[in-house]
């Protein structure tokens, strides 16, 4: 795993973005604290936090009790891992900043909530058929977002959500 030891700026706001170190894992996740409430996961970091019972305790402490500036969600973000311009993948309405490059993923504040919620469905629909197994199926989800989006970009978000998922599995 490819965890960022330098300071990284902020892709959507510009502020330095606090390194948390979460205890159970042994990662850093960088948060944007002082500006948007961003959060910048490494490749594969959100894998970490996608299961129900994964502590996410740690991020919501830093997160809570705080006000948060506003920033433009449609403006490409630049990777703040690599450098390189990231790419809106859509699931279920939600837009998640992305890196084909590095794997990167950039959650804008309340989307690693909105992401939570997601996984947590897709698990329920899984223990019905998979009884026993709580690991949520990340490649599904993927799946779905692939199909989910249209437009000139398709090829673009396509390819970057196929590098996704060639990170998760
Ligand atoms: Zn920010
Ligand atoms: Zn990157």
């Amino acid at each position: 795993m490819s965890d960022t030891q330098k300071n990284i700026t902020c892709p959507a706001c510009g502020n330095e973005m606090s390194k948390i170190f979460i205890a159970d894992k042994s990662i850093n996740v960088d948060i944007c604290e002082n500006g948007c409430g961003g959060i910048f996961f490494d490749n594969q970091e959100l894998q970490e936090f996608s299961r129900e019972y994964d502590d996410i305790s740690e991020i919501e402490k830093v997160l809570s009790n705080k006000e948060f500036t506003d920033v433009d969600k449609t403006k490409t973000r630049i990777c703040p891992s690599c450098g390189t311009p990231m790419v809106k993948a859509q699931a279920n309405g939600t837009k998640i900043d992305t890196c084909y490059n590095c794997g990167g993923i950039f959650l804008d504040n309340k989307e690693f909530e909105q992401v939570r919620f997601l996984f947590k469905r897709k698990e329920k629909v899984k223990q019905i058929s998979f009884e026993g197994k709580s690991e949520i199926d990340i490649r599904s989800f993927c799946e779905e977002a692939i199909r989910e989006n249209s437009g000139e970009d398709t090829q673009r978000i396509n390819s970057a959500l196929r590098a996704l998922r060639r990170l998760f599995f």
